[in-house]
């Protein structure tokens, strides 16, 4: 092991919390500290990690609810898991490029998944390094984010937003591209995390 940290990189809807749609962080604070105090009790050092989120939240961009509202929201609710080191820090984009919310249009912006720019910012801003970090999603725009970092490993979630009769056809296209793993509950990450964590050189 380096001395550099092992990051974990989590999508939020569909991984902290089941997705039940744009709006799932307003209700999600207690499900996500939950599985993060699995995920936390699950490592042998703590201090040896980085776990950071990485979120699109597009609920303000579709204007169920004004954007300052929804911005003070996200971030109480993360730097809640931040003040108990369940998680380090966390990135979140709320733009759309079809937001109903003008301000939130935007077309290309950098950190919208699968776009890395999220992910690039916490590696920069924690000098880890991508060789030594993993992600877990429950999207194929998780995947192809941290493809598009060059983290050394992703694994999918299973949810209800990937069936398994796309994971044979989605596992071998996404297998060419990053080293790409299934996990079938959070549980189950936990177990892959920990080999993968043993076997990071
Ligand atoms: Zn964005």
């Amino acid at each position: 092991m380096s001395d550099t940290k092992v990051g974990i990189f989590l999508d939020a809807d569909g991984v902290l919390w089941p997705d039940i749609g744009a709006g799932g962080i307003l209700e999600g604070l207690a499900e996500a500290r939950r599985r993060l105090r699995s995920l936390t009790q699950t490592l042998e050092r703590r201090e040896n990690v980085f776990i950071g989120v990485v979120s699109n939240q597009t609920l303000a961009a579709r204007a169920v609810i004004p954007f300052e509202d929804f911005r003070l929201e996200v971030f109480s609710t993360f730097q809640s898991l931040l003040e108990d080191s369940l998680i380090d820090d966390f990135r979140v984009c709320f733009h759309h490029p079809s937001a109903n919310y003008l301000p939130l249009r935007i077309d290309n912006c950098s950190c919208r998944k699968p776009s890395p720019g999220m992910i690039i910012d916490l590696i920069r801003s924690h000098a880890l390094q991508p060789s030594h970090s993993l992600i877990l999603g429950d999207r194929i725009s998780d995947i192809l984010a941290a493809r598009n970092a060059d983290l050394n490993e992703a694994i999918l979630l299973l949810g209800p937003r990937m069936l398994e009769a796309n994971i044979s056809m989605q596992s071998k296209h996404l297998g060419s591209l990053i080293q790409f793993r299934i996990a079938r509950d959070f549980s189950e990450f936990l177990e892959i995390l920990k080999w993968w964590i043993k076997n990071d050189k």
